[in-house]
C-alpha cells in the first residue's frame, strides 16, 4: 500500500474496528499472510504499468482485482504466476520469496528450479482458456498432474475426474475441445488448474470472452470453489455482482497504483475517491 493511500484508508478502519471481514482476517492472520506483494514496480521498456504495489493476501482469502483496462492488473497476476518478473520489489508466497532463492546465506535471482516448486503453489485461468485441441477434456486436465508431478496415469484420472465433477463436466471427460460450449471449455480450464492444487489461484477475466448467455455458469463455479473456501483467490473481473457476492475484499486499482480499497461493501456502496466513483458509474 502507498503512504498516500495508507492514510486514507488506514484511519477509516481504524475508526470502524469489527466493521467488515478485512479487519477481523487481517487480525487472525497477521503472522502470515499466503501472498504478499512488497513495493512491487514494474516497467516494460519505458512504460511503466506498476508503480509501487503493496498487497498481502491471506490464507483463504478472496480479493477482487478491479480497474480499467490497462491499469496492470493482468500483470499482477502474471508476476504471481511467475510469467512476468517484477522490476523491483518483492513477491512472496508463504514466506518464501518467489524472484528470489536463498544460496549460501545470500538472496540471489531464482533459478528455474525455484520457479518451478513456488509456481507449483499458484494457479491461474486466462480469458482465453487455450486448451489443446488435439487432446480430450480428460487428457487436457491429466496432463500437468502427470509431467510436473509425476502421478501415475490412474492418480491423475482419479483427481483430473473430481476436478471435472465439481465443474460440472464429468460428461465430457472424452470429448474434444471443439465439442464444448465457450463456458465448458473455461469450465475445462479451471479444472486443469484446480487438479495442481494451489493454495492461491488468479481467475483472469475469465468470463470476458464468454457470449453473455454462458458466463452465468462459469461465475457459479467459481462461486462454489470459492465456498470450499481453503484457496486463496484473486479475482480480476468487470463483473461487479459476482465481486460483491464472492470477495472478502475488494481492490481498485488505476494506472499501476492501488487507488482504495476495502470489503465489497464499503467500495460498492460508498467509494471514497472520485476514480472509483467515476468507474462505477460505468456499471450502473
Ligand atoms: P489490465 O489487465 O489492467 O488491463 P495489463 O496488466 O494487461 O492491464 O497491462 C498494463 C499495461 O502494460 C498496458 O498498457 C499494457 O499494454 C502493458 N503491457 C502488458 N504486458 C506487456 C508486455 N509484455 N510488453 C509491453 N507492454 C505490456
Ligand atoms: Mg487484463
Amino acid at each position: 500500500m502507498n503512504a498516500q493511500l495508507e492514510r486514507s484508508i488506514m484511519p477509516e478502519e481504524e475508526k470502524s474496528p469489527g466493521d467488515g471481514r478485512l479487519i477481523e482476517l487481517t487480525r487472525t492472520s497477521q503472522t502470515n499472510p499466503m501472498v504478499r506483494y512488497q513495493s512491487i514496480q514494474k516497467s516494460f521498456g519505458d512504460l511503466q504499468v506498476i508503480k509501487g504495489i503493496d498487497l498481502d493476501i491471506f490464507p483463504g482469502e478472496k480479493i477482487a482485482l478491479i480497474g480499467p483496462s490497462g491499469s496492470g492488473k493482468t500483470t499482477l497476476g502474471r508476476m504471481l504466476m511467475t510469467l512476468e518478473e517484477p522490476s523491483s520489489g518483492t513477491i512472496t508466497i508463504e514466506d518464501e520469496p518467489l524472484w528470489q532463492m536463498e544460496l549460501k546465506g545470500k538472496l540471489v535471482r531464482a533459478n528455474e528450479k525455484h520457479l518451478r516448486k513456488m509456481r507449483g503453489k499458484v494457479g491461474m485461468v486466462f480469458q482465453h482458456f487455450n486448451l489443446f485441441p488435439h487432446l480430450t477434456v480428460l487428457c487436457n486436465v491429466t496432463m500437468a498432474p502427470r509431467s510436473v508431478l509425476g502421478l501415475s496415469k490412474e492418480e491423475a484420472e482419479d483427481r483430473a475426474v473430481m476436478m471435472l465433477r465439481k465443474v460440472g463436466l464429468e460428461q465430457k471427460l472424452h470429448v474434444y475441445p471443439s465439442q464444448l460450449s465457450g463456458g465448458q471449455k473455461q469450465r475445462v480450464a479451471i479444472a486443469r488448474a484446480l487438479v495442481m492444487q494451489p493454495k492461491v489461484m488468479v481467475f483472469d477475466e475469465v468470463t470476458s470472452a464468454l457470449d453473455p448467455e454462458l458466463v452465468g455458469e462459469v461465475l457459479s463455479v467459481i462461486k462454489e470453489i470459492a465456498l470450499e473456501g481453503q484457496m486463496a483467490m484473486m479475482l480480476i473481473t468487470h463483473e461487479m455482482e459476482f465481486a460483491r457476492e464472492v470477495a472478502d475484499r475488494v481492490i481498485f486499482g488505476a494506472e499501476g497504483l492501488i487507488v482504495e480499497q476495502g470489503t465489497p461493501e464499503e467500495l460498492f456502496r460508498n467509494p471514497k475517491s472520485e476514480r472509483l466513483q467515476a468507474f462505477l458509474q460505468r456499471f450502473l
